[in-house]
């Protein structure tokens, strides 16, 4: 298994104020699947993509990734863990302002021993005609693709995306969507995507509905091609 979390547990708060955010949660994830997690504002969404991603400590369980244990990680192996695994994608792209869109892709190519091909990925992702342009001269679909042609140069094996359709408008959202199939397809990089959108699960392979601390895990056994969701 690729990824497993095992009676993860995070609460926030101090005592007697807590919020159990995560409440024993266990879920598995096979490489190369596309995952969808879905569930009310404040129900710890990001918190499940950031226990995975090593960016928050949990507080009991196992996360398991290729085998590793990532929650008994020292700071260091960790940031190893990050580098070497995981690409970002954020709702508000987070770009560089003063680097060009094929310059703000390359920071992250120098960061593995394996990086994919930047002008293929500027082809894969439809901005070639736009790498010597700042993100202040793009649209923000075009903003969210170079993110994820940034997040994707390293090559990781996982690519979490928090919202990234959130600032998008609907064709751009589409066309965001498809791409990350597209991604998932030609790369076999395994995706989770965090929304607000219910018609994005049509397109998982496992949908995972969060909520009061609890996941729901639903299997789809055919998802449908990104291009047919409509909403
Ligand atoms: P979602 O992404 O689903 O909107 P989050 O995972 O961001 O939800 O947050 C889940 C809950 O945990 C919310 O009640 C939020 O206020 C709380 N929370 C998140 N991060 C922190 C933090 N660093 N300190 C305290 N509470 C937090
Ligand atoms: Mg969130």
């Amino acid at each position: 298994m690729f990824i497993e979390m095992r009676n993860v547990k995070k609460f926030f708060g101090t005592q007697g104020n807590f919020i159990d955010v995560l409440n024993d949660v266990s879920l598995q994830i096979e490489e190369g699947q596309v995952c969808v997690v879905l569930g009310p504002s404040g129900s710890g969404k990001s918190t499940l993509l950031n226990a995975i991603g090593g960016l928050d400590k949990v507080n009991s369980g196992e996360i398991l990734i290729d085998g590793i244990n990532i929650t008994t990680l020292s700071q260091k192996k960790t940031a190893i863990y990050r580098r070497d695994y995981l690409g970002f994608v954020f709702q508000f792209y987070n770009l560089i302002p003063n680097l060009t869109v094929r310059e703000n892709i390359q920071v992250s190519e120098h960061l593995s021993k394996t990086p994919l091909d930047i002008d293929e990925l500027l082809e894969v992702l439809n901005i070639s005609d736009q790498q010597n342009n700042y993100p202040s001269q793009l649209s923000g679909g075009q903003q969210q693709r170079c993110s994820v042609a940034r997040a994707l140069a390293k090559n990781p094996k996982l690519l979490l995306c928090d919202e990234p359709t959130g600032a998008l408008d609907y064709n751009s959202s589409k066309e965001m969507l498809v791409l990350l199939e597209k991604i998932n397809k030609k790369y076999g990089t395994t995706i989770m995507i965090i929304t607000h959108n219910e018609a994005i699960k049509n397109m998982a392979d496992q949908v995972f509905y969060i909520r009061d601390g609890k996941v729901n895990v639903s299997i789809n056994k055919q998802p449908v091609p990104a291009s047919e969701i409509r909403w």
